[in-house]
């Protein structure tokens, strides 16, 4: 049995949402022509299941945050699909993929052919035992990367109220759940191996900061150490034993210690780099009838002199699709013009408690600080950041608290890699002052 469709999205997040609505928009397909093949439900914001998912109150739930209200646009439910002639194909996994023959091959032994295809297979969380952990499939241990996983960690801390959740990875997961558990009434316990949080983007005196801000809400740091074992008992983890000996109980545990980009169904078909599937500036695969687009696509970045990066955010998803289906559907237009590396200013950010951060750029280079880093007075909102400075010039820039405006001139300046000396010009007129220990 099989289908046959002129262009297939392969996986069904954030990157295939707006690549159907830059399809859409662009009107490049007939009734019938385009499938979006996925595992899940129809693409939804992923970041909104450690956010608005999590709250104890008014919980968002679907199909409140399809793609794609993130970016203020068009919320695209299933019946949006429909009108658009766009085939869902969901609950449904690709087992095997020919790059050469255009077959995919699903876990009910469809086989589903393409003219042209567009990887967005996203990326999966680490799990414990591939650092020698067992006891992932406890009861009550939690990893977050899709709807399931939400709803176990809902179900988790709606049983433990009052109770001890240790969470384990001081990255994006562990700092938003971290931050979700407190606002459920359940007291954290932080464990990671590196010496402070977000250890890959933070200095140590950004971290300081959230670090403080998070154990004045009660969250304990256990840093510089891992978990080593999990003590189970009747299927519950009961505590975690760390490698100093430490013994962590727990009511609930919450795991995230880094992702891995789906790219098994291509290794060996498609070239591949910094963990992912290498494309060009337009997203294309050394294959020139597949495309990859999101987490998975590893593309050379303009404003990094053409150096290949892969970025596993949401921002990049949504501008990687909609760039990869502008170069499917005009194929000489802008996108084959600057073919060799993709304008892309790389976009981060967070928000827990009543905290929001921004990151533009890359973080090399020497970080200086502005803004007042001591902890907000009741009520009070901080504000602060720092710019990466290389060879004098702006390479990236964080801000906490930054209005709309401030965000954008931070992002302008990274964009056109201001001067140091007017930035902090800038900076110093809005009265954001340059730290000066540095
Ligand atoms: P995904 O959104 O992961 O979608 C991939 C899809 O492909 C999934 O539906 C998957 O099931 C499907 N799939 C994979 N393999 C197959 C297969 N073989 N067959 C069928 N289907 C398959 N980024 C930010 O910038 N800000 C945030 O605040 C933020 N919050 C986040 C919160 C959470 C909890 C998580 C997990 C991520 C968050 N991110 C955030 C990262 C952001 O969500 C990702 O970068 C983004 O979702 C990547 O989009 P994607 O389409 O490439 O992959
Ligand atoms: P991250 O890579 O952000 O963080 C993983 C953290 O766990 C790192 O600090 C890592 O340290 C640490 N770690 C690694 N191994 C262990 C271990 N054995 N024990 C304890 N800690 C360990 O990944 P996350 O899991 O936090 O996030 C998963 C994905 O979700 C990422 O793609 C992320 O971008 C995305 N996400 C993004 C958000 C955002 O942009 N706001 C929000 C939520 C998720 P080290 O650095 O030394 O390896």
């Amino acid at each position: 049995m099989g289908r046959a469709f002129v262009y297939v999205v392969l996986g069904g997040g954030v990157a295939a949402g707006y690549a159907a609505l830059e399809f859409a928009r662009r009107g490049g397909y007939s009734r019938g022509e385009l499938c979006i093949i996925s595992e899940e439900v129809a693409p939804y914001e992923r970041p909104a299941l450690s956010k608005g998912y999590l709250l104890p109150e008014d919980p968002s739930r679907l199909p409140k945050f399809h793609t794609c209200v993130g970016a203020n646009d068009e919320l695209l439910t299933t019946k949006w699909y429909k009108e658009q002639g766009i085939e869902l194909v969901l609950g449904t996994r690709v087992i095997s993929a020919d790059v050469r023959r255009k077959t995919l091959l699903t876990a009910t032994g469809e086989t589903i052919s393409y003219k042209t295809l567009i990887i967005a297979t996203g990326a999966r969380a680490l799990k414990l035992e591939e650092f020698g952990i067992s006891g992932s499939d406890a009861a009550n241990i939690c990893y977050l990367r899709n709807l399931e996983d939400a709803d176990k960690l809902v179900n988790a801390m709606s049983s433990c109220s009052g109770g001890n959740a240790v969470v384990i990875g001081g990255g994006y997961i562990g700092m938003e759940c971290a931050a979700a558990l407190v606002t459920n009434k359940i007291k954290v316990t932080m464990v990671f191996p590196e010496k402070h949080c977000m250890g890959r983007l933070f200095t140590p005196k950004i971290a300081e900061f959230y670090e403080k801000y998070y154990a004045a809400k009660g969250v304990v740091f256990v840093k510089g150490t891992a978990v080593k074992s999990l003590e189970v008992s009747d299927g519950k983890v009961a505590a975690a034993i760390l490698r100093d000996g430490r013994r962590l109980p727990a009511d609930m545990v919450v795991v995230g210690i880094g992702a891995r980009a789906n790219t098994g169904l291509f290794d060996g078909q498609l070239a591949m780099e910094r963990g992912g599937i290498k494309v060009n500036g337009r997203m294309q695969t050394s294959d020139a009838a597949v495309y990859a687009v999101g987490d998975v696509a590893a593309f050379p970045v303009a404003l990094l002199g053409g150096d290949v990066r892969r970025f596993e955010h949401v921002d990049c998803a949504r501008r990687t699709a909609r760039r990869a289906i502008e170069a499917i559907l005009e194929p000489s237009g802008g996108a084959a013009e600057e073919g060799k590396a993709f304008g892309y200013l790389p976009y981060f950010y967070s928000r827990v408690f009543a905290l929001s951060w921004q990151f533009y750029g890359d973080n090399a280079g020497e970080a200086v600080h502005f803004g007042d880093f001591s902890p907000p007075v009741a009520g009070g909102k901080p504000k602060f950041g720092a710019c990466w400075v290389s060879g004098g010039r702006v390479a990236g820039a964080f801000i906490e608290g930054g209005s709309p405006e401030e965000n954008e001139a931070m992002a302008s300046a990274v964009r056109s890699r201001a001067a140091i000396a007017d930035l902090a010009a800038e900076l110093g007129s809005r009265g954001l002052g340059f730290a000066d220990e540095e």
